[in-house]
C-alpha cells in the first residue's frame, strides 16, 4: 500500500511544483489559500489567541520559514518576531512584503499621539500604520500581487492562480457592502479601541474611532496616556470601549468606569482566535463590524 501512495503522489507532477507558501498572520494566510485554491495551502505562523506584535517562532516554524519557497507577510513594522528566521534564508528565497506590495494604499496613524511615540520608541520604522489588512481594497490589491508571485514561481499554475484571485475579488467586494450595511447606524459614534488597528477600518467604513488604550504596536500604555485619554473619553461623549480577544479588558474597565461609555464585546482585528483558512478573512470583518454594530449601536 505504501509504494501505491508514493507512487501516486510522485505521479502529480502539477502538485509537487506547487511553491511551499508560509504567511504571518489569519489574514494573510486566508488571502493565500484563496489564490492558492486546491492546488495547495499556506502554513500559518501566528498561533491561536496571539497578538500578532508579540510572538515567538518555534523551532519547527523557523524551519518552515528556511524552507519555504515564498514566505508572504506584512513587513517588519508588524511582525518583528520574523526578522531573524527571514535573515536566515538563502539569498535569493522569495519574500512578498505586502505593506510595500504595488497597489496598497497606506496610512499614519490616525492618532498623532501614536505615531509620535512610536518614534520615541526608537523604532526603526515610519510611523506608517501596518494594519493596512483592515482596508478591503488593501485586500483586493493583495490578492492579485500574490497570484502574480505564485504565477512566477509557478507558471505551470499561474492562470489557476490568476482565476482564483478574480472570484477572491469579487468575493471580497461583496463582503464590503455587507460590511458597509452593518457598519451605517453606528458610523460617526465616538469608540475607543484597545490598541490602534483601526485606523484602516475606521476611515474605510465611516467609524469614529477616537483613541485607544495602547499604542499601534500594543506596548503597555503610560500613566499619562490613560490620563490624556480619559479625558477625551468624558469630553467626547464615547459611546463604547472595546477590549481585545488577546489583552486583560481591566484596563478598558478601568477606563470606561463613571463615564457613561458601555464595554463591546472583544475586537479580534488580526482574527488569531478564528479558524484559519479561506473563509477566515470574511469572518474577520463581519465579526468585527458586528461586535461594534453590536454596542454601539444599542
Ligand atoms: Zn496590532
Amino acid at each position: 500500500m505504501r509504494y501505491i501512495i508514493t507512487f501516486a503522489l510522485t505521479a502529480t507532477p502539477a502538485l509537487a511544483d506547487v511553491p511551499r507558501v508560509v504567511t504571518d498572520i489569519p489574514p494573510v494566510h486566508a488571502l493565500v489559500a484563496e489564490v492558492m485554491g486546491d492546488l495547495g495551502e499556506p502554513v500559518l505562523l501566528l498561533a491561536k489567541g496571539a497578538d500578532e506584535h508579540d510572538f515567538q517562532l518555534k523551532p519547527s516554524q523557523a524551519g518552515a520559514v528556511a524552507d519555504a519557497d515564498l514566505v508572504v507577510w506584512i513587513g517588519p513594522e508588524l511582525t518583528p518576531w520574523l526578522d531573524n528566521a527571514l535573515e536566515a534564508r538563502s539569498e535569493g528565497a522569495a519574500t512578498l512584503a505586502l505593506l510595500r506590495a504595488e497597489g496598497t494604499v497606506l496610512q499614519d496613524y490616525a492618532d498623532a499621539h501614536d505615531a509620535e511615540a512610536h518614534d520615541e520608541a526608537g523604532h526603526d520604522h515610519g510611523p506608517d500604520d501596518p494594519h493596512a489588512w483592515l482596508d478591503p481594497g488593501n485586500a483586493r490589491a493583495w490578492l492579485g500581487v500574490i497570484a502574480g508571485e505564485l504565477g512566477r514561481l509557478d507558471q505551470e499554475n499561474a492562470a489557476v492562480y490568476q482565476a482564483n484571485a478574480a472570484a477572491a475579488g469579487e468575493r471580497i467586494a461583496a463582503l464590503d457592502r455587507e460590511v458597509a450595511e452593518i457598519l451605517r447606524p453606528v458610523q460617526g459614534k465616538p469608540i475607543v479601541s484597545f490598541h490602534a488597528a483601526f485606523g484602516y477600518f475606521g476611515h474605510h467604513y465611516g467609524l469614529d474611532f477616537v483613541g485607544s488604550i495602547a499604542l499601534g504596536d500594543a506596548a503597555v500604555p503610560g500613566a499619562a496616556r490613560l490620563a490624556e485619554l480619559r479625558d477625551r473619553i468624558e469630553a467626547g461623549g464615547v459611546v463604547c470601549l472595546f477590549p481585545e480577544a488577546q489583552h486583560d479588558p481591566a484596563l478598558i474597565e478601568q477606563m470606561a468606569e463613571g463615564t457613561g461609555a458601555k464595554i463591546g464585546g472583544a475586537l479580534d482585528p488580526v482574527g488569531s482566535s478564528l479558524e484559519p483558512g479561506p473563509g477566515a478573512y470574511a469572518a474577520l470583518l463581519t465579526g468585527l463590524a458586528q461586535t461594534i454594530a453590536d454596542c454601539a449601536g444599542g
